[in-house]
């Protein structure tokens, strides 16, 4: 645990990365941080996921060890109803207990079960919910690192895998270990020399079984891997799905996805091959067990040395011990699939999210009113590389004064995004100082704050499934009808709105495939606006748009200066000339700054001349 600790802290310190030269001893520590997070997990890891639900599990278990109880009890009823008839004494009433207790047994047996199952589902709902909110808050270059596909198995099929090890396994161990227990015990208090048979036996056969135990957890855990990549993969071709047919690429990416489902297949047979030998050996240990006592104890029935009564108890108490005896290996292969799937769950549930990672500067007063003078961003300096020794970003500074319009320009992989993600703290910057209405960014202010003066219009913008109007109020969805009209006027939407047959109730389909690339990208403009924000960051979009949504985007990037300060990712020669001014970017180093013409001056080659329509 203390290790654990430390190992977090040490990512912590990289994480926060505050001016400080991101180096080998940052890369060592994240993967430190990342082997810690995929540590063996164990039986303890598996009890501690139990906590919060114990009081539960505590009374399911009592309840079924209740159940098993009887059943050891019944045994024993048996064989006095056999001694009371053979001495031709009353026997009724041990019969009429006999059947009590096994319909008794029957009835609590089922109540266990339930309240095991229960339990474990109550156990698994946690996980999945803490795994949920820690896939959505995970530093931004997790996710870069974790295909999709694979973290949705881990939030799914692993749990579930988990959750029969719990409600299986846990109770298996404990009332299993007290049927045997008592079992043994009654059948040594019976018969000390019958039982000694029965140890030779079962301990043999039980013996040859575990060496085959070995194996089924690590078969186990590629195959969940293999499960894994192939939920990755399947994602990976469902969202270019019109690329993918276009290309008539469909075998290709059957054959490709099919072969790791083929790969998980193979390797949970060789968990079943291992898993299918447990259950009969310990049938064949457990009848090979009866079938000696059966010879050996008749000959001694008919010698007069033991008694019929006890003999038949002793024979009762090895089925009664047989089905926990077979389920006790049946258990460690289960527990095997299930630490494997703690393990995957585990690798991410254990990592720190965004804000663990690096913590917000405590105390943060709420940043003072900024006056007119104070530029709405200002870069200072800023170094940054999403690898040590791999600088993305050199001395970088720039301003954007209060409710202007400025548009960041240059060459594909100038690193304009990157500012971007700078700007919303996706990541920390290396060096240098960012600040929004004069406040540092990192140390002046926490994400929370930081991201609520500003919005992000992605240059794909992407639309959420459900309505229009849940899409555009996806900030604040207790927005009235007036504020959404605002901003649909503001982001030239009114014509969509009358167009579409429900208004803004209509659903916009999966991925909006019922709008227009232009429609996407104001209807993202539109949601980015409804929180008032400061700053407004757009990622005007590279791909061509028609006369009319080319003029409406131009329309509505006017209009949002009145508003608040616009930092526009700019492409399109027509939104560079709207700027009030423009920072040249290339390499990763900002070339010119000015005006529109100054910039075209010093930076012949970095702005475009011709709109891409024009070409
Ligand atoms: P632009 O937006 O100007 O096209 P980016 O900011 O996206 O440029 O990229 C700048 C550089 O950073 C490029 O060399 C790109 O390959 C690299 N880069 C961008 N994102 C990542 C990432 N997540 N991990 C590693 N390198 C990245």
């Amino acid at each position: 645990m203390l290790r654990s600790l430390r190992s977090t802290r040490r990512d912590d310190a990289e994480d926060d990365g505050q001016n400080v030269e991101r180096g080998v001893e940052g890369a060592e520590g994240e993967e430190e941080a990342e082997e810690e997070a995929t540590r063996r997990v164990g039986i303890r890891d598996l009890l501690r996921v139990t906590q919060g639900h114990r009081k539960a599990l505590f009374l399911a278990l009592a309840l079924s060890l209740v159940a098993a109880a009887m059943g050891l009890a019944q045994p024993m009823l048996a064989t006095k109803t056999i001694n009371e008839f053979s001495h031709h004494r009353p026997y009724l009433l041990l019969t009429v207990v006999l059947g009590v207790v096994f319909v008794v047994e029957a009835i609590v047996s089922a109540c266990a079960h339930y309240s095991l199952e229960r339990t474990s589902e109550g156990i698994v709902l946690g996980l999945r919910q803490r795994l949920v909110g820690k896939l959505l808050r995970l530093p931004m270059r997790r996710y870069e690192r974790h295909r999709l596909g694979d973290l949705l198995t881990r939030t799914t099929s692993d749990t579930t895998l988990l959750r029969d090890s719990l409600a299986y396994d846990l109770s298996e161990v404990v009332v299993g270990a007290f049927v045997i227990v008592g079992g043994i015990s009654m059948m040594i208090w019976l018969d000390a020399s019958l039982f000694l048979i029965v140890l030779v036996i079962v301990g043999a056969i039980g013996g040859l079984t575990m060496l085959l135990l070995a194996g089924i957890r690590k078969a186990v855990e590629d195959a969940q891997d293999s499960l894994g990549a192939m939920s990755a993969e399947l994602e990976r071709a469902l969202s270019a799905i019109r690329t993918v047919r276009v290309m008539r690429a469909e075998d290709r990416e059957q054959e490709r996805i099919g072969r790791m489902a083929r790969q998980a297949y193979e390797q949970n047979l060789q968990a079943a091959k291992r898993d299918a030998v447990v259950g009969p050996a310990m049938t064949l240990a457990m009848h090979g067990s009866m079938m000696a006592v059966l010879v050996v104890g008749g000959i001694r029935v008919a010698g007069g040395e033991s008694s019929l009564a006890d003999m038949v108890g002793f024979l009762l108490y090895i089925t009664y011990i047989s089905a926990p005896m077979a389920n006790i290996f049946d258990v460690m292969a289960t527990l095997q699939k299930g630490l494997a799937a703690l393990q995957r769950i585990e690798a991410v549930a254990q990592q720190p999210g965004e804000d663990d990672a690096t913590p917000a500067p405590a105390p943060v007063p709420a940043p003072p009113a900024p006056d007119a003078a104070t530029p709405a961003v200002e870069l200072r300096d800023v170094g940054f590389g999403y690898e040590p020794g791999r600088p993305v970003l050199h001395d970088v500074s720039f301003t954007v004064p209060r409710n202007t319009h400025v548009a960041l320009v240059g060459p594909s992989g100038a690193g304009k995004s990157t500012v971007f993600g700078l700007l919303a703290r996706f990541h920390e910057p290396d060096r240098g100082q960012i600040l929004l209405d004069g406040v540092d960014i990192t140390t002046g202010m926490s994400r929370e704050q930081c991201r609520s003066m500003m919005s992000l219009v992605e240059q794909n913008a992407p639309v959420l499934h459900g309505t229009l109007r849940e899409n555009i109020a996806y900030a604040r969805p207790e927005a009235t009808d007036e504020e959404l009209r605002r901003v649909i006027t503001l982001a030239s939407l009114d014509e969509l709105v009358r167009r579409l047959p429900r208004g803004l109730d209509t659903p916009v389909g999966e991925h909006g495939d019922m709008l227009s690339g232009g429609e996407r990208q104001r209807v993202a403009i539109a949601r980015a606006l409804l929180p008032r924000p400061r700053l407004l960051l757009l990622d005007e979009p590279t791909s061509q748009l028609d006369a009319a949504n080319e003029a409406a985007l131009t329309r509505t990037i006017e209009q949002i200066t009145q508003e608040c300060t616009l930092l526009v990712i700019a492409h399109r020669p027509s939104t560079i000339r709207a700027a009030d001014a423009v920072v040249a970017l290339e390499s990763g180093r900002v070339v010119a700054t000015g005006t529109h013409e100054e910039v075209a001056r010093l930076t012949p080659v970095t702005l475009p001349r011709r709109d891409p329509s024009e070409q």
